[in-house]
């Protein structure tokens, strides 16, 4: 039986679109639903339990709800007697021991990291060591995140880096791994961060996409390694396999069931944001702060910071197409912006 999520995430809006204005006019505008009619918050994460969401995966989800994880880190073990385990999760005895409780009796052939946020890779060295399978990735934690989570102080608008993480095994676009029944076929799908990786399970039609598209909210794009540009290519990337995907398996929250659908409205969403802020250059607004005050005119300030966030993270997108210019001898978060 559902039960509610967690409290702190009842009111929580999309992550990166904390704002309920009405839409500006768009010219990408497609006859879909709209992100905000997309976005499911229903979900049981049945802590410490191995549920079993389809034939060949299970899901053991670790109790560190927050605002970037939702209810928890959604561990999936995929295959039956010879296993993989995809993002083993935070550094939490309690969930590595749920963890190792779900495999009693089996075997791990192999770890798997979406990519390397610590809600999501930090768990897999207590995993190989108790089990003694490898950890594969895309590798490490991305160089140009070094002085994010110090430079941010007490922010709490991104996940911190796991520095730590050294897979024995490196993963790239169009790699395989094979199991026991099962195969996994790895999508290089940078935006959120740029070693992000999404797996294909054939056998299930599914797509296991970490914190590239998930169902409750929209990711977050964390410059100067988060880049939009990547993010929508990656989107574009999911969108042209058809419906070689019946559903997608993020690492949090629940199954989105009409995954095609849904990476396009993620797309139109960001579209969306580009005219609005386009919109805010011609008309007045040209610093980040004047141009979330604008747009985010019914989200609490506490969540401004999130807000500016993604705005830079589409204004640095719009620079590099050469659509917008900024003061140069400004920091890009205080620079005064123009169209180009
Ligand atoms: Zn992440």
């Amino acid at each position: 039986m559902p039960v509610p999520t967690p409290k702190a995430h009842v009111c929580m809006p999309a992550r990166d679109d904390l704002s309920s204005n009405p839409p500006a006019p768009s010219q990408h505008s497609e006859p879909q639903p709209s992100l905000e009619e997309l976005l499911d918050t229903r979900h049981d994460p049945a802590y410490g339990e191995a549920v079993q969401v389809a034939r060949l995966v299970q899901r053991v989800t670790a109790a560190n709800a927050s605002p970037f994880t939702f209810a928890g880190t959604g561990t999936y073990i995929v295959g039956g007697r010879r296993v993989a385990v995809i993002d083993p999760g935070p550094d939490d005895a309690g969930h590595t021991e749920a963890l190792l409780r779900a495999l009693e009796g089996r075997t791990v052939t192999h770890i798997c990291i979406t990519h390397t946020h610590s809600d999501h890779s930090p768990a897999s060295r207590a995993l190989a060591e108790a089990t003694g399978a490898p950890v594969l990735g895309f590798g490490p934690h991305p160089a140009a995140d070094a002085g994010r989570d110090s430079a941010r102080g007490s922010a709490v608008q991104e996940e911190p880096g796991d520095w730590d993480f050294a897979p024995d095994g490196v993963l790239g676009h169009g790699d395989v791994v094979a199991g026991d029944g099962w195969t996994l076929e790895c999508l290089h799908t940078p935006g959120h961060i740029s070693n992000h990786l999404c797996f294909a399970l054939p056998e299930e039609r599914a797509l296991f996409t970490g914190d590239h598209v998930m169902g409750w909210s929209s990711t977050i794009i964390p410059p100067p390694d988060g880049n939009l540009g990547d993010y929508l290519r990656s989107l574009e990337l999911l969108v042209a396999r058809g419906d070689r995907d019946g559903v997608y398996w993020p690492t949090h929250g629940p199954a989105i069931t009409a995954p095609n659908r849904y990476a396009r409205a993620l797309l139109a969403h960001r579209h969306r944001r580009t005219d609005q802020i386009l919109a805010c250059l011609r008309d007045g607004p040209s610093t980040i702060p004047a141009m979330v005050a604008r747009m985010y005119t019914t989200t609490p300030e506490v969540l401004h910071p999130a807000a500016a966030l993604s705005v830079l993270a589409h204004l640095i997108h719009l620079a590099e197409e050469g659509k917008v210019t900024r003061d140069p001898t400004a920091d890009m978060r205080a620079a005064t912006y123009a169209l180009a």
